[in-house]
């Protein structure tokens, strides 16, 4: 019920935090993080991924298009084909793997999609060139050199991927260039070094983005976990690791706001330990301590199973928060925690012979949208005051104010 005023840290949280550590120590030269942080960073960088694939697939399109001009210079007698190619047939191809790619549920599909796509387009122009006569040829296939970037540097497709993209690539250049026999051999070898020398530094490109991509994922999710524990290192006591008084204001204060749409009855229990002090005079403040936080331990997971809140609320007294409770539940609430500190049978000798530690509780139970926070808690105050009043070891509710 309480769990929209509160987000906690993930329980393995602690244990990915170590791991995200131990990956960037390790400088993951294999581009592959441990199974779990993978599928988190394959899933975290998805949309992200799909977005800007998006956006320089649009722009790979319009450039794709733009070289006609080329052709029209450089490919001369192929002109028609070659533009037709682009319009008609490549531009389809490429709006389809862009839907593909937008509707892809893994990273995987999505890079394979925008490799696929570049190489593809990388065909078309080579082929028509093949049947050129034009005698700048030699010229116009180095537009491949631009394709092999785009698909490294513009795309960034991860590394095994660009592997890949850039073998056929480098195929298909060499295959065409070939069968073209627009050159003699040796100028055809010089061609192809140098399609080997601009395919190495560009996977070298890749390795370095793809690094440089991970190792920002992996500082982004180390803040993230970072922030995640010094917010709830702020809000809890460190002797009794329950809420502290700090973020217990923060809770109510969202609470009565959204009381302010939603009326709801909120119910408190202020309890407070018996004796206590006596008991930290007698066995000492380190035993006072084991006592309190053995106490607010069972306090909590009984709370807890209630859905309520607990909160430090001074020395010795902790304050339990419970929303949306009818009086009945709440009651029955405050007389389980009793119960469960009975039930510890944490002994008190000072008190007489079989004296147990013991705990006084006051109830309140108010519609948050007629009584404020300080009043609902100043009346659970009194019934706590009354129950020490009455003899300690029990109950006393303030008279009920719910809506
Ligand atoms: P009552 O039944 O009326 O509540 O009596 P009490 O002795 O519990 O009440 P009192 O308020 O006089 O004493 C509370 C004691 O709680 C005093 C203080 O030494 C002790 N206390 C408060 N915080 C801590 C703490 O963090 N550790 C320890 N060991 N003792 C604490
Ligand atoms: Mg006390
Ligand atoms: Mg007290």
């Amino acid at each position: 019920m309480l769990s929209f005023v509160i987000d906690r840290p993930g329980p393995n949280d602690a244990q990915l935090l170590a791991e995200v550590d131990r990956t960037i120590l390790s400088r993951f030269r294999s581009l592959r993080f441990s199974t779990e942080l993978e599928s988190r960073y394959e899933a975290e960088t998805l949309e992200q991924r799909r977005q800007f694939l998006t956006a320089v697939g649009i722009g790979g399109i319009l450039i794709y298009n733009l070289f006609m001009v080329s052709d029209w210079l450089s490919l001369n007698d192929m002109f028609t084909y070659v533009a037709l190619g682009r319009v008609c047939l490549m531009t389809p191809i490429f709006v389809i793997l862009l839907v593909i790619a937008r509707r892809a549920t893994t990273r995987q599909v999505v890079e394979t999609t925008a490799a696929i796509g570049t190489v593809t387009c990388s065909v078309m122009p080579l082929v028509a060139m093949i049947y050129s006569e034009s005698p700048f040829r030699l010229h116009y296939q180095l537009g491949m050199l631009l394709i092999m970037v785009y698909c490294t540097v513009i795309q960034q497709v991860p590394v095994r991927c660009a592997a890949v993209a850039m073998a056929c690539m480098l195929v298909i250049q060499l295959v065409t260039t070939y069968l073209a026999d627009f050159a003699d051999y040796k100028i055809w070898q010089a061609n192809a070094l140098l399609f080997f020398s601009a395919g190495a530094l560009l996977m070298m490109a890749s390795w370095f983005l793809e690094h440089g991509s991970r190792l920002s994922y992996l500082f982004a999710l180390r803040g993230r976990l970072l922030r995640a524990q010094l917010v709830e290192l702020a809000r809890i006591d460190s002797l009794t690791q329950l809420f502290n008084r700090r973020f217990q204001g923060e809770v109510l204060a969202s609470l009565w706001s959204r009381a302010a749409q939603t009326p709801m009855n909120v119910a408190v229990i202020l309890l407070d330990i018996d004796h206590f002090k006596s008991y930290n005079d007698n066995y000492g403040h380190l035993q006072g301590d084991t006592c309190l936080r053995l106490l607010s331990g069972v306090i909590q997971r009984t709370a807890q199973k209630a859905d309520a809140l607990t909160f430090r609320f001074g020395g010795e007294e902790i304050l339990v928060l419970m929303t949306h409770a009818h009086p009945a539940q709440a009651r029955a609430l405050a007389e389980n925690l009793r119960a469960a500190v009975a039930a510890l049978n944490v002994p008190h000798p000072v008190l007489g012979d079989g004296a147990r530690v013991t705990i006084s509780l006051g109830l309140a139970i108010a519609s948050a949208t007629h009584t404020s926070a300080e009043v609902l808690i100043a009346m659970a105050d009194k019934a706590l005051y009354a129950a020490k009043g009455e003899g300690r070891d029990c109950l006393r509710c303030a008279p009920a104010e719910v809506a």
